[in-house]
């Protein structure tokens, strides 16, 4: 029998009443997604169709791949283009048969809107249908929103992914199908502990190429890798799936929990599973464990804003020893996040949705050894001498399953050490 690490806590957070705010909120919008999707999907191109803004937003945060081949652009809509919707909407199709008469290389084009009202008029899913018919089967071409009206910076992944399940071909095989866009080298693990295990046949969704059979229907089962993916899980359970709930695999706890859930499906024995297990979980406790020395009863406070904030409090109380103030996320999906608030143990305020003011008040009273927020909020709180830590980071890092826990751990010790450095330099 393997044990965990830490027993269950007698009361967990699954029931605590939420804090639920509706205010101004400080986050980015989804199109930032569109910055890991086009690492993961090799075919795949994304058009945003926006204005400056847009552009901009995507050049600053993929500033890095200034150098590759580019497989994402913007069609910006000036004001002006609001006079002539139909024209609009007509130099809108030319400029993707533009793209991708000059790109051959594209499969998947997704065509994803944004905020200006001049975009929210055109109507991009007529679009994706008439150039689907016209480019099919060569270029699947889809559409999504990544507004920030409407999403925040990891529901574009959700919605991206959303817009693809209905037209997956239909399978009646038996299959897992693993959902999130993770690092190449993270999905390498998953899929090589899942095989150890004697799991199969896994499918996963985003795949690298279009051309890689992703089908789904009423014998296939899900386990999210990523708490953000909601929509896209309605959207699988609409096609017939089953979801297989489990904590996230965040941390040796949360990836041990993960593949148990995934094991006792597929009729994997316990001895099995503590056999393929057994030396990564010891890698990833020892790894943990460094970290865990400077974030040991240190408070933390999460203001929301990727989404993965429940199932990283689970991992940063339990297996590196910190106490939550508050668990703020943007949004709480209970039939995802439910196994991850059950080892959660209840004491922090769990908050949904935000009123930045109300909740910047609270983190002032409470003062925290570690807020985790986003950009916006890092600097004006160091500067008020609290130490941050960069939600977004926790996207663009590899952090999922056992060899990442050490590094998920260090992600979240490093800038307290750095502010316990500063503040014994300031005492000499
Ligand atoms: S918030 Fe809206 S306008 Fe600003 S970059 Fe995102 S989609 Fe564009």
């Amino acid at each position: 029998m393997t044990e965990s690490f830490t027993p269950p806590p007698a009361a967990g957070c699954r029931d605590t009443p939420v804090l639920k705010e509706r205010g101004q909120r400080e986050v980015f919008c989804g199109l930032t997604g569109i910055i890991w999707l086009h690492r993961k999907m090799q075919d795949a191109f994304f058009l945003v169709v926006g204005s400056r803004t847009c552009a901009h937003l995507l050049q600053s945060a993929a500033g890095v791949m200034i150098f590759a081949e580019p497989r994402f652009g913007t069609a910006i809509l000036e004001e002006g283009d609001l006079a002539g919707l139909a024209d609009a909407q007509e130099e809108l199709e030319r400029e993707v048969e533009r793209l991708l008469d000059r790109r051959p290389d594209i499969r998947q084009l997704f065509l994803v809107g944004s905020c200006p009202s001049e975009v929210i008029k055109l109507d991009l899913s007529r679009a994706a249908e008439r150039l689907t018919q016209r480019h099919a089967p060569r270029v699947r071409v889809l559409n999504y929103s990544g507004s920030g009206i409407e999403t925040t910076f990891t529901e574009g992944e959700d919605a991206c992914l959303a817009s693809m399940v209905p037209v997956l071909p239909e399978t009646d095989r038996r299959q897992l199908m693993l959902v999130g866009a993770l690092p190449d080298v993270v999905e390498d693990q998953a899929l090589d502990l899942l095989e150890k295990l004697g799991v199969g046949p896994v499918t996963v969704l985003p795949a690298a190429r279009a051309s890689d059979q992703v089908a789904v229907g009423p014998n296939t089962v899900v386990a999210l890798t990523q708490p953000f993916l909601g929509e896209t899980l309605s959207a699988l359970e609409r096609r017939g799936a089953r979801h297989l709930a489990a904590p996230f695999p965040f941390g040796e706890e949360g990836t041990t929990a993960w593949l148990r859930a995934v094991a006792q499906e597929f009729g994997v024995s316990e001895e099995r599973l503590e056999e393929v297990t057994a030396a990564p979980r010891a890698r990833a406790r020892r790894a943990v464990a460094q970290a865990a020395e400077t974030l040991n009863r240190r408070s933390l406070f999460f203001f929301p804003d990727s989404q993965l904030e429940i199932p990283l409090a689970r991992f940063l109380t339990r297996e590196c020893g910190m106490e939550a103030v508050e668990v703020g996320a943007p949004y709480i999906n209970k039939q995802v996040v439910a196994p991850d608030l059950d080892l959660l143990a209840e004491g922090p305020v769990i908050s949904e949705g935000q009123d930045v003011d109300l909740q910047l008040d609270r983190c002032r009273a409470a003062r925290p050894d570690l807020t985790v927020c986003g950009l916006g909020l890092a600097n004006p709180l160091e500067a008020e001498g609290l130490t941050t830590k960069w939600a977004i980071e926790l996207v663009f890092t590899p952090v999922h399953f056992y060899e990442q826990a050490g590094d998920l751990a260090g992600l979240f010790s490093r800038p307290i050490r750095r502010h316990d450095l500063l503040k014994l330099e300031a005492a000499e």
